[in-house]
């Protein structure tokens, strides 16, 4: 059984739902399991927004046949892919592994044209897999991380919550919703590492953050 947070991007708020493996995603029309958005990781929390859930019912009708998608989300702590934000913020989608390169090909030329995805990943990059993605911009930093503020929601304000919980034991609750709990602890870790405590996470913040959360584990209990 899983938890899944989802970061309504019409209504802008946060959902939760509880969600055997065996089951779709929310907002998925049958074409995702949890147990395939979760892949690879071990994370019994999981978060997405229903935009990027929108990008692949729509595309999997344009390709008209299942997708193959054993690489998914990842909480920063498990790492995986380095600083980038985009599998920790539950808005990538690495597929297609099992097929031809000559169909994979086609299958990013149409995963750019659809128009769906905010990035598709060149092939020179992934060669053997197609790396396509839902993800928020602008960006404060290259690594995709937007600035985030009191007051905001949706899935960077869950990595932020589950990061802090990493490195200063903060015992947030992850819900993506940045409210003064998650600001003072933001100000406490910029305050320990001589970043400006405004409270406020933008690119500095976001790059001391993610250089010491990415890969420093999962938290004993998985499930806050
Ligand atoms: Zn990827």
């Amino acid at each position: 059984m899983a938890t899944i947070l989802v970061y309504n991007n019409q209504t802008d708020r946060m959902e939760r739902f509880e969600r055997a493996f065996t089951e779709p995603m929310p907002y998925a029309n049958q074409t995702l399991l949890v147990g395939e958005f979760r892949g690879t990781s071990q994370s019994f929390l999981l978060w997405t927004q229903r935009a990027a859930m929108q990008s692949w019912v729509q595309f999997r009708a344009l390709w008209n046949r299942p997708i193959y998608l054993p690489y998914c989300f990842r909480r920063i702590g498990e790492g995986g892919h380095a600083s980038q934000s985009q599998h920790y913020a539950g808005v990538s989608f690495d597929c297609a592994q099992n097929l031809t390169n000559a169909e994979r090909t086609k299958m990013r030329q149409l995963a750019s044209s659809s128009g769906l995805w905010t990035y598709v990943e060149p092939a020179s990059l992934t060669p053997t897999w197609v790396h396509m993605d839902r993800r928020s911009l602008p960006a404060a930093c290259s690594a995709g991380y937007p600035l985030t503020r009191e007051g905001m929601r949706g899935v960077y304000v869950c990595i932020l919550q589950d990061a802090l919980n990493l490195l200063q034991n903060a015992n947030l609750t992850i819900d993506g919703n940045f409210g003064p709990a998650t600001r003072a602890a933001v100000v406490q870790f910029q305050s320990r590492r001589s970043l400006t405590p405004d409270g406020i996470v933008g690119c500095a913040t976001w790059q001391r953050l993610t250089a010491l959360a990415v890969g420093s584990g999962l938290p004993l209990d998985m499930q806050y």
